[in-house]
Order: structure tokens, then C-alpha cells, then sequence
């Protein structure tokens, strides 16, 4: 596995290594577990030379503390990136891809003012950046993201078509514990109460989804969920049933096929997401 830093030794790297090779990206944060391997695997399988990034993007953290917090465990990333044969790890410095504040900004309308792009201002257009940049440094023929961040993979389908990257995105199922609760980063910010009563998030898009199948009024899950939540320790941030074209909630549905059930929520100050499609 080649560990490179700077923009120059990857772009070298690939020129001499590249010969028609077909590169997948996947694009991590760090502090990695089963969700970003599995990202590797399925990687692995459609291209032939896979590059994991480990960058935290400050661009994408409206939350200072948040971005202070996000827990760094490189030894271990590298070991766990080794375990599933990644080709290629770039871990940038930040003064490597930002040597200045950026002066532009991608805009991709609702889906920067609903949901997370409500409750996380910036968020998105940050997003936007990072992978138009790595886009551009790495040329990947293929891109792999997690279902868990059902609105982010949207904004970088987004991005990907309208700009014309040459890029095939693909979208990787969420995976959970045993307990349901989608693996995140964030997760080992929880002591071992609040991880036990942060299943609660899954289980209630789960009992939503059910619901919502045998025909139950979305008005009426709603209040069921919130009730739920006021339950419990954790703060509902958001429970909404969205077109995932737009991410604008959904008062009935009418396209099951497009329709996701989103949540947030937060516990001991950890914000957690996570997302069902409504329909498999
Ligand atoms: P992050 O390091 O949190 O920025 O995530 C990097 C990539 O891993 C993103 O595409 C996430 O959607 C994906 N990811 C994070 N958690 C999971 C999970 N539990 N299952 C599948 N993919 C995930």
C-alpha cells in the first residue's frame, strides 16, 4: 500500500503506476471502521488501483467544536486500509489543499437549505469543494460513498453530472452494528448508555417504515416518532420523508421509489444521522 502526501507524489504516482488502469476514489474523513471498508471492497471490485483520501475538511464543519472533537487515529486507519488491500492512501496536509480560504462557492439549492443543509449551514458547498478537488488531483474513473449520508451522495451526484466530472459515483448500504445504529465515526464519541440508547434512531426509521408501507398517515408517524424521542435522552433534530431529487419534505407520498426516511438526532452532544429508503 503506497502512502503519499502531497498533490505532486500522488500525481506522480498515478502517471507511473496508472498504464489505462481504472482508479476509484474514496474519499474519508479517518478514524475508519466497517463502513469505510466495506467502501474499499466494494472499490476493489470495480476498479483496479483504489485510492482511500483521509483528509477532515474544515471547509465542511460549521461547528468549530465539532471539527476539534473529530477523533484522528492514523496508525490505525492505516492498518485497517492495509487489511483490505488498498492500493493507494493520500493523506494531504491542510495547507496542501487549502492554501488559502477558497474564494468560490458550489451552491446546489434545496439541497443546501433542507435537512442537514439546514442544520449544518456551508456544509454542503464544503462537500462540493473537497471533491471537486480530489476529482481533480486524482482523475478517478469511480467514486464510492455510503448510503448514511443519503444527502450528501445526492449532493455529489449533484455536482458530478452538472460539472461534468467523468466520474461513475456509486452508492455503498449503510452498515450497522448489531444494535442497528449506523457505524460513524462519531459513534466512539458515545460511552457505552448512550450507544445502547442511540439504537433508538434506527429503530424508530424502521417502526416509520413499516408504517408508512401498510399506509399509516406520515402526520401521525410523525408525532408517534417525536413522542418516541421525548422518551429518551436523545434530541430529534429532524424526521422528515423526502424526495431524494430535492430533499424537500414530503406532506404524502406519491413516488415511492425516490421517497427516504431521514433522521437526526443528538445525545451527550454527539450528532448522529442516519436514513432508510422507503422501499428497498
Ligand atoms: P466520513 O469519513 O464520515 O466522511 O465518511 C466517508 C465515507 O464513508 C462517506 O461516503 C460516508 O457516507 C461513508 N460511510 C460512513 N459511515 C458509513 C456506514 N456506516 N456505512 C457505509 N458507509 C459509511
Amino acid at each position: 500500500m503506497q502512502i503519499l502526501y502531497t498533490i505532486e507524489e500522488i500525481q506522480e504516482y498515478l502517471s507511473a503506476h496508472r498504464q489505462g488502469k481504472k482508479v476509484g476514489l474514496v474519499p474519508t474523513m479517518g478514524a475508519l471502521h466497517e463502513g469505510h471498508l466495506e467502501l474499499i471492497r466494494t472499490a476493489k471490485k470495480t476498479s483496479d488501483l483504489v485510492v482511500a483520501t483521509i483528509f477532515v475538511n474544515p471547509a465542511q464543519f460549521n461547528n468549530p467544536e465539532d471539527l476539534e472533537k473529530y477523533p484522528i487515529q492514523t496508525e490505525k486507519d492505516l492498518e485497517l486500509l492495509q487489511s483490505v488491500h488498498c492500493d493507494i492512501v493520500f493523506i494531504p496536509k491542510r495547507n496542501e489543499l487549502y492554501p488559502h480560504e477558497p474564494s468560490i462557492r458550489i451552491d446546489f439549492g434545496s439541497l443546501e437549505t433542507e435537512l442537514e443543509g439546514k442544520f449544518r449551514p456551508g456544509h454542503f458547498a464544503g462537500v462540493g469543494l473537497i471533491i471537486s478537488k480530489l476529482y481533480n488531483i486524482i482523475t478517478p474513473e469511480h467514486a464510492y460513498f455510503g448510503q448514511k449520508d443519503i444527502q450528501q451522495f445526492h449532493v455529489i451526484k449533484k455536482l458530478t453530472s452538472e460539472l461534468n466530472f467523468q466520474v461513475q459515483v456509486h452508492m455503498v448500504p449503510t452498515v450497522r452494528e448489531q444494535s442497528g445504529l449506523a457505524m460513524s465515526s462519531r459513534n466512539l464519541r458515545l460511552d457505552p448508555d448512550a450507544l445502547r440508547e442511540a439504537k433508538l434512531i434506527f429503530e424508530s426509521l424502521k417502526y416509520a417504515q413499516s408504517a408508512l408501507i401498510e399506509n399509516a398517515s406520515l402526520k401521525e408517524i410523525k408525532v408517534q416518532i417525536q413522542q418516541k424521542f421525548l422518551a429518551s435522552p436523545l434530541t430529534l433534530e429532524y424526521f422528515e420523508v423526502v424526495d431524494t431529487n430535492d430533499f424537500l419534505p414530503l406532506q404524502e407520498i406519491t413516488e415511492p421509489k425516490n421517497t427516504a426516511l431521514c433522521m437526526a438526532a443528538v445525545i451527550n452532544n454527539v450528532r448522529l444521522i442516519d436514513n432508510l429508503p422507503l422501499i428497498a
